[in-house]
């Protein structure tokens, strides 16, 4: 293979320095020549709980990663209509001598059983399983996934907090980037409610 990208999905509503440590590392790690953040367009299973709209969490992520060597975001999922299909995206992302590496917390790989044409997700990626310390290991359903297991420092964050945090007026310094929280500023998104 010429050339190995790592894919780290989410909703990124609004990405947060967990989700760079965990691309930024997992590059490291496994030496790979980029990540792609995959931004969310239709996360079915967050419908209704998803604020900023696809393109805002796109640019927001755009900026996080605009200092970041090696990490870049993809469009490819909010360009599509319909729901986020992991296959689906994979096989965008997909071309000769280049092999993906999709990247999954542990409660994603818990959640795989759930996924849309899991089987197909077999053959067009490999797994990078990230681990934080005290994540009990876990693998994908089933047998016959390549599978590689990274230690990723453990940064107690999540978007649902970085949102709730932000619309009640406290701090996210620390745990978005700084041009990040100027572009959620800049944008007026996840303001507290006047
Ligand atoms: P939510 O609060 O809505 O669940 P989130 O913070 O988990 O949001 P997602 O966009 O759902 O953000 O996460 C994308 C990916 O990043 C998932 O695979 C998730 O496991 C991983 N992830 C999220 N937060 C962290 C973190 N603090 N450390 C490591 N990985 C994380
Ligand atoms: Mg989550």
């Amino acid at each position: 293979m010429s050339e190995r990208i790592g894919v780290l999905g989410g909703t990124f509503d609004p990405v947060h320095n967990g989700h760079l440590v965990v691309a930024a590392e997992v590059r490291h790690a496994l030496g790979l020549d980029r990540v792609l953040m995959l931004v969310a367009g239709d996360p079915w299973q967050k419908r209704g709980r998803v604020v900023a709209s696809a393109a805002d969490r796109l640019a927001l992520v755009a900026t996080a990663v605009a200092d970041v060597e090696g990490l870049e975001p993809s469009a490819v999922e909010v360009e599509r209509e319909g729901p986020t299909v992991t296959a689906d995206s994979l096989e965008a992302l997909s071309a000769p001598g280049r092999e993906l590496l999709l990247i999954l917390g542990a409660d994603a790989v818990a959640n795989m059983g759930t996924w849309r044409r899991l089987d197909d997700t077999r053959g067009l990626a490999t797994i990078v399983v990230v681990e934080r310390a005290g994540d009990l290991d876990v693998d994908p359903p089933g047998d016959g996934w390549r599978v590689h297991h990274v230690r990723v420092p453990r940064i107690d964050v999540s978007s649902t907090e970085c949102r709730e945090r932000l619309t009640t007026g406290r701090p996210v310094d620390g745990l978005v980037p700084e041009s990040v929280i100027a572009e959620i500023r800049r944008r007026g998104l996840y303001a507290p409610p006047r």
